[in-house]
């Protein structure tokens, strides 16, 4: 290819948009361009790159006996609604209509698609089990699109459901794809740990696994013992809950001032499903969201995940003044702080005591174990509840809870996420088949994604150097940058045209920088761009004499020089 017919916008300095090192560099060399917030388009080189990663995902779902397909992006919301996320999923959801006023959500994920497809064609065990998979657009309205694409908005996912007959055979299915995604990684280059996720209270019924890249930007913690292995992410470690303090201890501590004792308690002003009823939003959504209290005034509202909980409106509910969305640096210190836990009183759940509010109580108080007094009136209902629970949260340094030694913090991205869902969905959309003696079961189904374009911004991150992203070979956009220090110059371009070609044949990708541009120019976008081998062709040409430049036989993020003849190179 040559570069003088490429779109190439290399820029001198990054946009103020651009908040990671990566980010920087995928902007800079003239890969991606934003269209809106968290909405990018992919130019010819980043396009590139994105479909060799795509190609690694594709061979290894291949491999693991995958079948791929491709699901529609507008789903109808009666899909949703049968699996009762409809009003669960949060604003992250995009929702629109047609022309007929019919409602639509743009596809996060696919689990409902793909289990209405099962319902109507699989209905017997002789069916099962099997795999799809697609690589696709999904949409999901983050609350803070952030590092590019990392974290977008509209983002490139590769989702793959399996359904089983019985829960072994997902196992069979789940160990397959466990592999497939640690060799993806590995062919992608990434430096990465697999850790124990937890399936939070809405998720699957059994285990789950999440694939961290890890690099300083990541937004997940990963909690990990060089020691036997064991590795987790901070949610995960910090569920553990070591046996409770009696309440009489807890109030005498509570009574002398006992900082570390953090009180939650559910706040009696209001029900959940009132409270859920005017936020729009539905129960589950609700009980995620905590409220922090001071001296009886409610001043902030940290909530889980992405969602985003219209402030103006628990303001209103709740009868406060001052509400803020709170973060744990935002808390970190505020000793006077006391937490209230807007808890599922009410419904027919049992009290989640999340690690947030562990977290939470961890950074108000700057301990690592906290003790919840749980405590919450419901109007109109004889429900009291009193209870303490001691919430160790997982600190570094601490413990391995399997062999003892030191735990080590890091931070991670997640790439990759693989869960057994078990039979939630194909029990909520009635999706059955006949087993071997004829009994109608729900099949047993697992799923699993992994961000095809966060892995090319993992990557980049991971390999961001001094003066641009040096790309691995597997999938940077061109193996070979030929660069002609004057193209003009009829010995250098003779050959150049004879390396291209000899490249060419061999096999090699090759884009040839036939510009006439400045050699500096030349050379900083050729840092910039990154490819694996630069073949520089100067004044040597005449002896046949190139220089040979090449970041895969020196360590991450830097170049070696050569200089050679051409037969050599
Ligand atoms: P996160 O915790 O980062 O929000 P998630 O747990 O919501 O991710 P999953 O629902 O598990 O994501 O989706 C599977 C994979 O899709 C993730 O592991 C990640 O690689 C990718 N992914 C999810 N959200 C985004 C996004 N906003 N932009 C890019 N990739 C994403
Ligand atoms: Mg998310
Ligand atoms: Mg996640
Ligand atoms: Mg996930």
């Amino acid at each position: 290819m040559r570069q003088s017919e490429m779109l190439v916008p290399t820029l001198r300095e990054a946009p103020a948009e651009a908040d990671a090192a990566g980010h920087r560099w995928l902007l800079r060399s003239g890969m991606i361009r934003q269209l809106a917030a968290g909405i990018y388009s992919y130019l010819p080189l980043g396009r590139r790159i994105l479909l060799n990663v795509e190609r690694i995902v594709r061979e290894e779902m291949d491999r693991a006996g995958g079948q791929e397909v491709l699901l529609p992006i507008m789903q109808p919301a009666e899909l949703w609604e049968e699996s009762g996320r409809y009003s669960q999923y949060g604003p992250e959801l995009m929702r629109l209509q047609d022309r007929h006023d019919r409602e639509f959500a743009l596809g996060p994920t696919h689990e409902e698609v793909v289990t209405a497809l099962a319902r109507d064609e699989v209905n017997s065990y002789r069916k099962l089990p099997f795999t799809l998979y697609q690589i696709g657009t999904k949409f999901r309205d983050e609350r803070r699109p952030r590092f590019g694409l990392l974290r977008g908005r509209e983002f490139i996912m590769k989702d793959a459901y399996s359904f089983a007959s019985d829960w072994e055979e997902l196992d069979h299915t789940y160990q397959a794809m466990n592999k497939a995604y640690s060799r993806i990684l590995e062919r992608c280059g990434l430096e990465y740990i697999r850790v124990e996720a937890d399936a939070g209270t809405i998720g699957g019924q059994g285990e789950t696994h999440e694939f961290m890249a890890l690099a300083d930007v990541g937004e997940d913690t990963i909690v990990s013992c060089k020691q036997c292995g064991y590795a987790a992410n901070l949610e995960k470690a910090g569920y553990q809950t070591n046996g409770a303090v009696t309440q009489n201890t807890a109030e005498s501590r509570l009574n002398a001032g006992d900082q570390s004792l953090i009180r939650i308690h559910t706040p009696a002003i209001r029900t959940i499903s009132e409270l859920s009823s005017y936020v729009g939003e539905g129960p589950e959504h609700i009980i995620k969201t905590l409220l922090y209290q001071a001296d009886g005034q409610l001043i902030a509202a940290l909530v889980r995940g992405d969602h985003e909980v219209n402030d103006i409106a628990l303001k209103h509910v709740l009868g406060v003044d001052e509400l803020i969305l709170a973060n744990e640096e935002a808390l970190a210190g505020r000793s006077d702080l006391k937490v209230g836990f807007l808890g599922p009183v009410g419904l027919d759940l049992p009290l989640i005591v999340d690690a947030d509010v562990a977290a939470m109580g961890s950074a108000i108080t700057g301990a690592n174990e906290v003790d919840m007094h749980l405590s919450g009136v419901r109007p109109g209902i004889d429900f009291v509840l009193n209870k303490v629970e001691r919430i160790r949260f997982a600190a570094d340094g601490d413990n391995c809870p399997s062999c003892g030694a030191k735990l080590v913090f890091t931070k991670g991205i997640e790439v990759g996420h693989i869960f057994k869902l078990g039979t939630k969905y194909s029990d909520a959309m009635n999706a059955s088949f006949l087993d071997r003696n004829g009994r109608q079961c729900a099949p047993v189904m697992g799923c699993y994604g992994i961000g095809v374009s966060r892995l090319m911004a993992a990557i980049a991150e991971q390999y961001a150097g001094e003066d641009g992203i040096r790309w691995p070979a597997a999938v940077a956009p061109y193996q070979i940058h030929l660069i002609p220090v004057n193209w003009k110059d009829e010995q250098q371009r003779q050959l150049v045209l004879e390396l291209e070609q000899q490249l060419g044949d061999a096999g090699y990708t090759v884009l040839t920088d036939d510009r006439d541009e400045r050699p500096g120019v030349k050379f900083k976008d050729a840092e910039l761009i990154g490819l694996p081998i630069q073949i520089v062709v100067g004044r040597g040409a005449a002896e046949r004499n190139v220089e040979l430049g090449s970041h895969t036989l020196a360590s991450k993020g830097e170049t070696k020089r050569f200089s050679m003849s051409v037969e050599e190179a």
